[in-house]
């Protein structure tokens, strides 16, 4: 690929669209790419088909529509008592994936690094990369306790005079952890000490499990001001085709984003905008069984994956379920083990490796989604245990 910058050597098809298209291929149950199988709620939808129909489908304006931009500011206040000027403190993105590269490529400056969590949601390197920044990842291990955590003196270490930025993900994709107070206590005094600027996806801040409570890094004493903070309206209202996205915070940091953004999409989903706002104003019962039946549908994954013989981490959030494949291979590739999946018993998973900046780290470790019908997942689980249960 000689044409290709040198960039994104190495980055070649992301694995989302590598397995997706396995499963089509195969006939497989894809519990590979994070999209839900059912729709999201019927106000939402109806509310993008009336837009299309009222002559919303022309270039909205360049922050987003104004009732987006306001109901992203009143769902920061409901949920998390932040106060959000609409006006000058959000910025509506085509998902979170450009919320996300537009931050990195309107912040940072070549020889700049971003201290990140390893494993990462795969568009993170990919755009540090893009911008001639440098990932500086801070590894996220398995504790005997089955959570995730990490060792505060590697982040301690991961922090030097190029640091500009610390990109956090919680709940976090892949391994369905929700950073507790104490880690972002440490992460935000950090942030304070060394003049830096937290970067947060929260794109499954609804989707949290068995109680666990999803913290906003910019409620943490002093972090309003240095903390920009992203979401979007795909995993929230089952809607991860529209790709509407977003970002709210600081005046400065929001502007520094939006100058990279109206370069790359310029604007995008006029009318899923004003649906997206029909949703973000939906009851609290509405979230509230929205995380209830995604964790039911999670612990029929996750039975189902312990009872087919592998080792299995319950997430604390998020639509995904890891497990580790050497209990039942013992070669432990989690990538030659995921490609054969599908014809070895019809189910599509995606190999952690790809979500780590060493993948050695996750080489054993296999991700598979929650976010689907019941029946559909026990109908995997099923095909697994016929597979690889002794
Ligand atoms: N961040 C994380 C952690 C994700 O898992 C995803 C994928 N769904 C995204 C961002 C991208 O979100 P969107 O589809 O809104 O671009
Ligand atoms: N976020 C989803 C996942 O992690 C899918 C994202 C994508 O397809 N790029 O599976």
């Amino acid at each position: 690929m000689k044409w290709a910058t040198s960039k994104l050597a190495g980055y070649g098809t992301t694995i989302f669209a590598e397995m997706s298209a396995l499963a089509v291929k195969t006939g497989a149950i894809n519990l590979g790419q994070g999209f839900p199988d059912s729709d999201g709620p019927p106000e939402v939808l109806d509310a993008a088909v009336s837009a299309i129909r009222s002559g919303l489908n022309q270039y909205p304006p360049g922050l987003g529509v104004p009732e987006l931009r306001k109901a992203i500011a009143d769902h920061q206040k409901r949920f998390y008592g932040l106060q959000i000027d609409p006006e000058r403190e959000v910025l509506v993105t085509a998902g979170a994936t450009e919320a996300i590269a537009s931050v990195l490529l309107g912040m940072l400056e070549v020889g700049d690094e971003v201290v990140v969590f390893d494993p990462m949601y795969d568009s993170y390197q990919a755009c540090i990369s893009l911008a001639g920044a440098r990932a500086v990842p801070v590894l996220l291990t398995p504790g005997e306790d089955g959570r995730y955590h990490f060792d505060a003196a590697v982040l301690r270490a991961a922090i030097s005079a190029r640091t500009k930025l610390i990109l956090l993900n919680t709940p976090h994709n892949p391994t369905g952890k929700v950073f507790t107070r104490v880690e972002m206590e440490l992460i935000a005094s950090l942030a304070k000490q060394h003049n830096l600027v937290v970067i947060t996806d929260e794109v499954y801040e609804h989707l949290c499990f068995d109680g666990n409570t999803h913290i906003a890094m910019a409620t943490l004493p002093g972090m309003r001001e240095r903390t920009l903070t992203i979401s979007s309206g795909g995993k929230t209202f089952q809607t991860t085709g529209w790709k509407i996205g977003w970002m709210s915070g600081p005046h400065s940091l929001v502007t520094a984003a939006k100058t990279a953004k109206q370069f790359l999409t310029y604007v995008n989903g006029a009318p899923f905008q004003p649906a997206m706002a029909v949703g973000l104003a939906l009851p609290d019962s509405y979230y509230q069984s929205l995380a209830a039946t995604l964790q039911i549908a999670r612990d029929h994954l996750a039975k189902g994956l312990v009872a087919a013989g592998f080792t299995t981490y319950l997430p604390e959030a998020t639509y995904f379920v890891t497990v580790d494949i050497r209990s039942v291979d013992s070669r432990g590739d989690g990538m030659a083990f995921c490609r054969s999946l599908p014809e070895r018993c019809g189910v599509v998973a995606v190999p952690s490796e790809v979500f780590y900046a060493e993948p050695e780290s996750g080489k054993h470790l296999v991700r598979f989604a929650c976010c689907k019908q019941l029946a559909i997942i026990d109908e995997a689980v099923k095909r697994l245990a016929n597979a690889f249960a002794q």
